[in-house]
């Protein structure tokens, strides 16, 4: 297995550490390399799709966390439906089954003229080819007193996790009759439908432990995705239990008081028993140091290949990319990485390159038994990525149809994690 940690470098002295990854470096001059930075869903799937389709390239996948737990389905842990545990997984599959060369650290920079990425650890990797897939990072500026220490009193819940598992033990330890106020972010930000599951699916706890407690969406927007699924969900399982006040209302969340707990709009405070704001997003913070992100905050990248538009070598791909009509979903990412890896195949090892199929398929839960779904094609051309074909459910759909997409979303999980780590 070709695994190393950070905390294994740092047993060894620094320069055996370096010259740990210096020799398989030296040992393939004659293989392309290419160096996937983070193991998310976008990352894991290029490292494992470029492995699998070219095994004369040598795929290096750089990710600190040992293991990855995902943001898709986190909203069931919140209402107890799943444990976090079965949303983690390993990369060890990706290490033994497709040689792929998994590095447990951080990428600190990288050198577009020298061709190398330097890690915290104090190692530096050539590569032929880059690809970025950094996830998100927060806009902390933009609500005053909501920076990095607050997260741990008012979880963002946003990267899956500690701050999911800390929001959990809120949501339970909170005291029944109190309001857990939710502040839904601007566009664009990771998983469009995503505030509004997660304040159906605690709605779902809610109404079986704590009945008399209350939810207070308080919107940037004045309207989200797949809006009027969600009202009539929200009035036939929880009625009177939701509250969703868009910023034509309230101006907007201004500023949180951590310690008093509360949540202040243009016109109002709001006290909250449980606070989970998910903050204004950019691209992850290392597409921003290495000039990918352009003033959006996001990276705008070619809709074929996924080169970035600002630093010609270097693909990104995932929730970090500014593509068109694409939302940022778990799916997205898979997708475009399937493209990415087998633009850089052909361009590494000759091979023929596919045309470039974009997809998204989205179950969004409402409550145990209540499931809605979108599938998207999208069609990319030289400028952008339109949307060509899409399909969402409606309101009239029976409460059959409904447990049914349970069950896909189930069956949808289980495929999808296969397809990225397994
Ligand atoms: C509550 C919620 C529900 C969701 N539900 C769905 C759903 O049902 N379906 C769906 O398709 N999507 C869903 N999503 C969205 C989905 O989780 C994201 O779109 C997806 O994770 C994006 O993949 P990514 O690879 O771009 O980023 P990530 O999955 O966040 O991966 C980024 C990785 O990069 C690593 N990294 C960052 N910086 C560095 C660095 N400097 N060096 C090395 N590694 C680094 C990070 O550690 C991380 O592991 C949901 C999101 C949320 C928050």
């Amino acid at each position: 297995m070709k695994c190393w940690t950070r905390r294994g470098f740092g047993c060894l002295a620094r320069a055996t550490c370096i010259a740990a990854l210096v020799p398989r470096v030296a040992n393939s001059q004659v293989r392309a390399r290419v160096v996937v930075i983070g193991g998310g869903a976008g990352g894991a799937t290029v490292a494992k799709y470029l492995a699998a389709s070219a095994p004369t390239i040598e795929v290096t996948l750089i990710e600190p966390k040992a293991r990855y737990t995902t943001c898709f389905f986190s909203n069931l842990y919140l209402a107890g439906l799943r444990s976090l545990e079965s949303l983690t997984h390993g990369y060890e599959t990706l290490a033994q089954r497709y040689g792929v060369t998994v590095v447990h650290d951080s990428v600190m920079a990288i050198d577009p003229v020298g061709k190398t990425v330097a890690l915290e650890s104090g190692a530096k990797l050539p590569y032929d080819r880059v690809v970025l897939a950094p996830g998100i990072a927060f806009k902390y500026d933009t609500i005053e007193g909501y920076d990095e220490t607050a997260t741990q009193t008012m979880p963002h819940a946003w990267n899956a996790g500690p701050q999911t598992r800390l929001l959990r033990q809120q949501l339970e330890s909170m005291e029944d009759g109190g309001v857990f106020v939710v502040v839904a972010p601007s566009d664009p930000f990771r998983c469009p439908p995503g505030p509004y599951e997660r304040a159906s699916l605690v709605a779902y706890y809610f109404k079986q432990y704590k009945p008399r407690a209350k939810i207070l969406i308080l919107d940037a927007k004045d309207s989200f995705f797949e809006q009027d699924l969600f009202q009539d969900a929200w009035n036939r399982h929880y009625p009177g239990m939701i509250e969703w006040l868009p910023a034509q209302f309230t101006g907007g969340v201004k500023a949180v008081d951590v310690s008093g707990r509360s949540v202040k709009t243009a016109s109002e405070t709001f006290p909250a028993a449980v606070a989970n704001i998910i903050p204004p997003q950019m691209a992850g913070q290392l597409a921003q140091r290495a000039g990918l992100a352009d003033g959006t905050g996001w990276c705008p990248v070619d809709p074929l290949t996924f080169e970035s538009k600002l630093q010609p070598g270097i693909h990104v791909v995932g929730d970090a990319t500014s593509a068109g009509a694409m939302p940022k979903s778990a799916f997205v990412a898979n997708s475009q990485a399937k493209v990415c890896a087998f633009v850089i195949a052909a361009a590494l090892t000759g091979s023929e390159r596919p045309a470039p199929h974009l997809f998204n398929t989205c179950f969004t839960f409402l409550a145990a038994d209540d499931a809605v779904s979108d599938a998207i094609t999208f069609e990319p051309t030289a400028e952008t990525i339109k949307i060509s074909d899409i399909l969402i459910s409606t309101v009239s759909e029976n409460a059959d149809t409904r447990r049914r997409a349970v069950r896909q979303a189930e069956g949808w999980y289980a495929a999808f994690t296969h397809d990225l780590f397994g």
